[in-house]
């Protein structure tokens, strides 16, 4: 049997990110982005092996440019879709795993809207658009949240009145589940334990940053939380604050929800903190040249982090390995060296030279012998997508 394709698709508020992904392979096949959908500049970027192309899209809006990219993948694919995968931000408590769209998965996505506003709505718009252009193709979602519905209630609940979670849902959800649960089922090969065995942490580290305890593939505990707010500090996310700063700057300065939003949202984080980028290449090079705001930012930055990892490992019953995944896992040995000097309480060394001599966005070892493995390990969140709407599909078919 040929492989069979899975386009995956993670849409935005005014963008749509896509991928044909062909079973067992690490490149996509096809891969390109459709952003400023329903706006004059609306335009299509893909790529096919190393060629680029870029067109506009007129005022296109999601299901005109799906309407667009749908035939360019029919042009350079040899057999039909297998399914859609679709990446949803937030599934609530509704899913634990990939389900297949239908009419109640639909108002499910929406319900849990209210936890992700940016989010959700947008991921139903693209899902609506594929179901209306490809009627006969299986569509999956997968669910940033569904790897942590693993967590046991003393690690998702806030200790607030019961009421604002039975009735309300206010409760620990986490995100990132999908890279966490790929990079975690890799770190058990690359060690060569069983597909998915191990006690890991993982650090996610990109724009968005959090961090995660996993035991044989399940999730037992996640920085972030109800929001994707909570946690780590991240490039314009402030992360962890006292929840009393919102009365606090109300009370001061006067300041209203959206303000204090924005602020913690948009403004904090590596941002707010060096007052000079929320983007960490950027910050490493000032730090070289002497800027105190960049040096203080990573600084804060590796040290919450290590707390953070330091604090998740309770959640194990032994430590097998961290691994370090996303733009700045993936990338920064500065970052790496500077988190494990707060690590030593774990048993966790870094070999230096290993951390420092790794090619970039290739998987490795990065610890000295004696201590658990510290992994650097490229996540493929689309694989993962790809990956599990095919087992999905094939479960559902075995069972019929
Ligand atoms: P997103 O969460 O948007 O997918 P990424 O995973 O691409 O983001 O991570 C973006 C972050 O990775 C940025 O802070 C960027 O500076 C950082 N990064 C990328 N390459 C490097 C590098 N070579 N050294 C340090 N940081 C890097």
């Amino acid at each position: 049997m040929s492989s069979r394709l899975v386009l995956v698709i993670n849409c935005g508020s005014s963008s749509i990110k896509f991928a044909v992904r062909e079973e067992d392979t690490s490149q996509p096949l096809l891969s390109g982005l459709a952003e400023r959908l329903g706006t004059p500049q609306a335009t299509l970027e893909w790529r096919l092996g190393d060629h680029k192309h870029e067109e506009p899209l007129g005022e296109a809006d999601h299901t005109q440019a799906m309407a667009r990219l749908l035939p360019l993948i029919g042009e350079h694919t040899s057999q039909p879709l297998a399914a859609v995968g679709h990446r949803v931000v937030h599934g609530g408590e509704h899913f634990t795993g990939a389900r297949l769209i239908d009419d109640e998965v639909i108002a499910a996505i929406d319900a849990s809207a209210p936890l992700a506003p940016l989010h959700n709505p947008a991921n139903l718009t693209g899902i609506r658009a594929a179901m209306e252009l490809l009627p006969d193709v299986q569509q999956v979602a997968i669910f940033d949240t569904a790897f942590h519905q693993s967590m046991p209630a003393h690690a998702y609940r806030y200790a607030l009145p019961d009421d604002l979670y039975a009735v309300h849902g206010v409760r620990r959800y986490g995100f990132h589940g999908t890279s966490h649960q790929y990079v975690t089922n890799q770190a058990s090969l690359l060690t060569g334990r069983q597909f998915g065995h191990g006690a890991w942490l993982s650090a996610h580290l990109g724009n968005g940053c959090s961090s995660c305890a996993v035991l044989d593939g399940k999730s037992l505990d996640t920085s972030m939380g109800l929001t994707p707010l909570e946690g780590l500090v991240m490039g314009t996310r402030s992360g962890d604050v006292d929840p009393n700063l919102h009365a606090h700057l109300a009370r001061t300065l006067g300041w209203d929800l959206p303000r204090i939003e924005q602020l913690l949202n948009r403004e904090s984080g590596l941002l707010g903190l060096s007052g000079l980028s929320n983007d960490m290449r950027q910050l490493e090079q000032a730090r070289e040249d002497g800027h105190h705001g960049a040096h203080l930012a990573i600084e804060v930055f590796c040290y919450r982090l290590a707390r953070s990892l330091a604090g998740l490992a309770v959640a194990l019953p032994r430590l097998d390995g961290l691994i370090f995944t996303g733009g700045i896992g993936e990338n920064s040995a500065l970052v790496r060296a500077l988190t494990l000097r707060h690590l030593a309480i774990l048993g966790l060394h870094i070999d230096p030279d290993a951390n420092s001599r790794l090619p970039r966005g290739q998987a490795g070892a990065v610890h000295r012998s004696g201590s658990p493995a510290i992994l650097v390990i490229p996540t493929d969140e689309e694989r993962q997508i790809a990956d599990e709407s095919l087992s999905l599909i094939d479960q559902l078919r075995n069972q019929s």
